[in-house]
């Protein structure tokens, strides 16, 4: 294999071969599948950047082209390859839920260092400052002196007692189990055992770092994303602790911390992924709910994390059409950016014994919301949104299950 050989000819020559042929019979000729990750952008049109990859190789002297078992742990090489050359590589249809189960995955294998029996809490710690931070926009890369101050401020409040306020073991740690990247670095990074030589690595290489691209990206932009990986530390490190002042500090407390921000060219979600999205955010408001465990019935105390996730699987539930099933008025209107104009209410408040679940929730056009909170008949309105929003919770999830 030459993929260093290959030149912007080599994949002009391929590109115009996939004009020539078409996309599916260029594919089917070379045994590639459609790239679902990233796609290849060259004068207006989209391309499998793989597929192009292995075409071109094969004009190469004396070079066949490459299959896609070859390329098969070739994809970083080949995007990089692409991007050295000019050729712009954009993310394919299924960039978002692929980053999505990586960085589901990456945390889930994180080892959890234990003292006293309690999970240690440098890592989410750290990684919790980061969420906010990509969910904010805010520089994925930083020197290392602003990371150190900003991580070691927050161990020093919100961590264990015993645990040293020391940002080095985390980031450490977070950069072998492939969600930190460390940048400007000579030395390999030490792993977090060593304890002196560790702290000496990171004061003599100064690494600018932070979340690896991938799962910034896709905390930045899907509030789906955001609300499991935040759900996953809170279950495996902070079991019966009040982790409300953290995740309020680093910007992860309020009822939007579930939304998707706008990512312009996105496709639009297919209704099985949308049930399985469904599924999977009201998973996470059941854990949140679950807490406190000792009391009977669930948490009533307002939670923006819990309820911005219910709020977030209501206005999926809903597809941005008002639920009253006797809505007289725009029920799927929308603002001038497109956005549907629907408001997320709790059929019975909360303080009454109702529950932050989408079970119990429903999206109502302004009207409909009004009539709810003050008509004549917002009783009987009541009575009926309960009733839809158990059915469509039902049917939701059983679509997820069949
Ligand atoms: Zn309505």
């Amino acid at each position: 294999m030459a993929l260093a050989d290959i030149t912007g000819s080599e994949i002009t020559k391929a590109l115009a071969e996939c004009d020539r042929l078409g996309r599916e019979s260029f594919l089917r000729t070379h045994g590639f599948k459609r790239a679902r990750r990233y796609l290849l952008s060259h004068n207006g049109r989209l391309y499998d950047y793989k597929a192009i990859v292995g075409a071109a190789h094969g004009y190469l002297l004396n070079q066949s082209p490459l299959t896609a078992e070859a390329l098969s742990d070739g994809a970083d090489h080949a995007v990089a390859l692409l991007r050295k050359l000019g050729f712009a590589v954009v993310d394919g249809p299924g960039a978002a839920s692929e980053a999505y189960e990586e960085l589901l995955s990456r945390i889930d294998k994180l080892k959890v260092n234990r003292a006293a029996g309690r999970p240690l809490l440098y890592q989410p710690i750290t990684l919790l400052w980061a969420i906010g931070r990509a969910r904010h926009g805010q520089e994925r890369l930083l020197p290392w002196t602003t990371t150190m101050e900003a991580v070691r401020s927050l161990l020093e409040q919100h961590g264990m007692r015993r645990e040293r306020p020391r940002p080095d073991y985390p980031v450490a740690a977070l950069y072998h189990a492939g969600l930190w990247e460390l940048r400007d670095h000579s030395a390999p990074v030490p792993t977090a055992h060593g304890d002196s030589a560790l702290r000496r690595w990171f004061a003599d290489n100064q690494p600018c770092g932070g979340l690896v691209e991938s799962a910034y990206g896709v905390l930045r932009r899907s509030g789906d994303a955001r609300v499991a990986a935040v759900d996953a530390l809170l279950s495996t490190y902070f079991d019966g602790l009040n982790y409300a002042p953290l995740l309020h500090q680093v910007g992860l407390y309020d009822d939007e911390v579930a939304d998707d921000y706008a990512d312009d060219d996105a496709e639009p979600l297919s209704p099985l992924f949308t049930a399985a999205q469904y599924d999977r955010l009201c998973r996470i408001v059941e854990h949140r709910e679950g807490e406190n465990r000792g009391r009977r019935a669930p948490d009533a105390s307002y939670n923006p994390f819990r309820s911005g996730t219910a709020r977030r699987a209501v206005l999926l539930r809903s597809r941005g059409i008002c639920e009253n099933p006797h809505c007289t008025g725009q029920p799927a209107d929308v603002t001038a950016k497109g956005a549907p104009i629907l408001e997320v209410d709790h059929v019975v408040d909360l303080a009454r014994g109702g529950r932050d679940h989408p079970s119990w929730m429903v999206a109502l056009c302004p009207n409909c919301h009004a009539i709810k909170t003050r008509g004549r008949s917002r009783e009987e309105l009541r009575a009926v949104l309960l009733e839809v929003a158990q059915e469509r919770h039902t049917q939701w999830t059983e679509l997820e299950e069949g």
